[in-house]
């Protein structure tokens, strides 16, 4: 089965969920055979299930197919099998954050600690991050959306492949229609290159403001790199200050610059 079936499957049975309220897309166990050592009752007659089959179809058709949700991505994430990072996953991670983030974070995939925790960011990296964000005001808790474009692990941090990402990227696509952020900030060559379609380097395309469908969008260093090399920290600072003065364009209350401290790397 392609990527794009395992995906249209998985949206559908979302949507079979939404449409019969049966909580069927977190039920993994769900079988259509019958086990020959269960002591269920038989089956119905097939002439009994004919007659009540168009009935509840026709009930269930009636209802309006429900708008897409986030609620409605993380549990298809969880179920994906659409490219093979499913394989070695322990859990998907669909992303967290509020629901109309000031900026949306993309990183490129979930490491170790994320994947056995489903959280994105959680590691060293992902505390680094959080102290980047609070450096200028912003948290996950408050203003920020983080998420990657490969929802589940690549296998010992391997850079995620094309078809991986290209599987992947219709969740990346309806999470941003749904968040609706402000600003992308995107974390790393590997995110930054794959959604603006280009091989520059994150060297020159750092702290340069771009577009991604019309939001303004800031490439920096992902923070894993940063904790690898002193070198990219003030450069990394000095995006974060790029950053925060086109957050002042979106809100009331200017930040007192004086008072903003660099994060230790
Ligand atoms: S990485 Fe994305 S496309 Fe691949 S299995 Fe996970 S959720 Fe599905």
């Amino acid at each position: 089965m392609t990527a794009e079936r395992k995906q249209s499957l998985a949206l559908f049975l979302a949507t079979l969920d939404d449409l019969l309220g049966s909580g069927y897309a977190s039920k993994r166990e769900y079988s259509f055979s019958k086990d020959p050592s269960s002591s269920d009752p038989p089956a119905q007659p097939v002439q009994e299930q004919k007659e009540q089959e168009p009935v509840a179809l026709h009930a269930a058709l009636k209802k309006p197919v429900p708008p897409d949700s986030l609620h409605r991505i993380i549990n298809e994430v969880y179920i994906c099998t659409a490219c093979p990072l499913h394989k070695t996953r322990i859990s998907g991670v669909p992303g967290e954050g509020v629901e109309h983030p000031v900026v949306l974070v993309v990183g490129e995939g979930p490491g170790a600690q994320e994947d056995k925790t489903g959280r994105p960011f959680v590691g060293p990296a992902g505390q680094l991050l959080d102290k980047m964000l609070s450096s200028i005001d912003l948290s996950r808790e408050k203003q920020c959306f983080i998420t990657n474009i490969v929802k589940c692990r690549p296998p010992l941090n391997r850079d995620p492949q094309l078809e991986e990402m290209e599987a992947c990227m219709p969740f990346f696509s309806r999470q941003l229609a749904l968040l609706k952020p402000k600003l992308i900030l995107s974390l790393g060559r590997i995110a930054t290159q794959w959604l603006l379609q280009t091989n520059e380097t994150i060297t020159k395309l750092h702290g340069q403001w771009k577009d991604y469908k019309g939001i303004p969008f800031l490439p920096t260093y992902h923070p894993s790199a940063l904790l690898h090399n002193e070198m990219w920290k003030r450069p990394a600072w000095e995006d974060l200050k790029i950053l925060r003065a086109k957050l002042q364009e979106y809100t009331d209350q200017k930040p007192e610059l004086s008072k903003q401290k660099e994060p230790e790397v």
